[in-house]
């Protein structure tokens, strides 16, 4: 019986405790709980609401000194929104940038962006928690970013396209959108929040490295790898980097730019596609590989997706791309060529990967 009591007295502090755990946190969390609560209540959406997308650059924002990542665990337990729900990305910027929170809603379309006050996250949790959101927040900025939506209502797309989000308009309209559609896939998301942005070049990416998987998959594991020489380079590159750690700092990238001439001149040569890069398939037990020189078509990507002669908005001629490219996502084949395929040992791959010697001209491309 008086076990019982106390379970009760229990459960009645605990109701009546959300107040003081926060007050216990921080600021920095209490920020991500108070932008969700805020999106929640204009938004009109609960706790755990699987239609609901959270974009922000918490984590990667450093705020008067200190990291935010905590802002990321306030996010989620007041919006539920999480990484393993795939309902919420981090999104690649400087730290130096403004921390922002972003949450999208399926259903309607409906967003809200909010920007943190640097003042606010200096402030006690306790004293925070109490201050009204537009006091804690620069910019709380509404629009319906639903793609269709805005083409039907182009003075909204244009509002919003002239810093409504505040400078993170195409990130944030992109992810939504492409994020929304039944097909989307978390790998994809997650390298475009690498990259800053959701755009063709990061889907041309995708279809490059479905190309290659296709063509010269992993086999062995422990021994085999892609290496990359990514000349020219283009927004690819980094969903190539996450979906594969093939990362400069470990010599699995080696980034080269080439000249306007010289990429004219390729795609003269190469029947409209441009030189994507080199592909290479390496064993490191046994130290040789198969390399690949791809092509990549964008006048065929374009017929693909109609944005050949689009006609609408400027800042939606990309977007429509996005989202129609996806139905092409797992046929690379429709875009993608081999320009050339040779085998290389040690020797070769470190004249492909060297400083003054030109990467085409050694895979005798041009
Ligand atoms: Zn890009």
């Amino acid at each position: 019986m008086f076990k019982a009591i106390g379970l009760v007295a229990l459960a009645l502090l605990l109701a009546t405790m959300p107040c003081a755990v926060h007050a216990q946190g921080s600021a920095m969390e209490e920020i991500g709980s108070k932008a969700a609560k805020e999106a929640m209540a204009q938004l009109g959406f609960q706790s755990g609401d699987k239609d609901i997308l959270a974009l922000t650059n918490a984590g990667h924002a450093i705020v008067e000194g200190q990291t935010t990542q905590a802002a990321l665990k306030g996010l989620t337990e007041a919006s539920g929104c999480s990484v393993g729900d795939g309902n919420l990305l981090q999104v690649l910027r400087p730290y130096w940038k403004p921390l922002w929170f972003y949450f999208f809603d399926k259903e309607t379309g409906e967003a809200i962006f909010l920007q943190a006050d640097n003042r606010a996250v200096g402030m006690s949790a306790q004293k925070l928690a109490s201050l009204p959101a537009d006091q804690a927040f620069t910019r709380i900025t509404r629009a319906n970013v639903d793609l269709d939506y805005m083409l039907n209502h182009t003075d909204e797309g244009n509002a919003t396209f002239q810093g409504a989000f505040g400078g993170n308009e195409f990130t944030l309209v992109g992810m939504s959108n492409v994020w929304a559609q039944p097909g989307s896939s978390f790998d994809f998301l997650q390298a475009t929040a690498f990259h800053d942005h959701l755009c063709p070049g990061v889907t041309s990416g995708y279809m490059l490295a479905k190309f290659v998987e296709g063509k010269l998959p992993i086999e062995d594991i422990s021994a085999q790898s892609y290496r990359v020489i990514a000349c020219p380079q283009w927004c690819k590159d980094d969903l190539l980097q996450m979906r594969w750690d093939a990362t400069p700092g470990k010599s699995s990238m080696f980034v080269m730019a080439l000249s306007d001439a010289e990429k004219s001149a390729l795609r003269a040569r190469y029947n409209q596609s441009d030189v994507a890069g080199i592909y290479i398939r390496w064993n490191q037990t046994a130290k040789q590989g198969d390399a690949l020189v791809l092509g990549f078509n964008w006048t065929r990507a374009r017929e693909l997706d109609g944005s050949a002669d689009f006609k609408g908005p400027s800042w939606a001629a990309k977007l429509v791309e996005d989202v129609r490219l996806m139905e092409y996502w797992n046929q690379p084949q429709l875009v993608v060529s081999v320009i050339k395929e040779f085998e290389v040992d040690s020797e070769r791959l470190a004249l492909l990967q060297s400083a003054g010697v030109h990467p085409l001209k050694v895979a005798g491309v041009m």
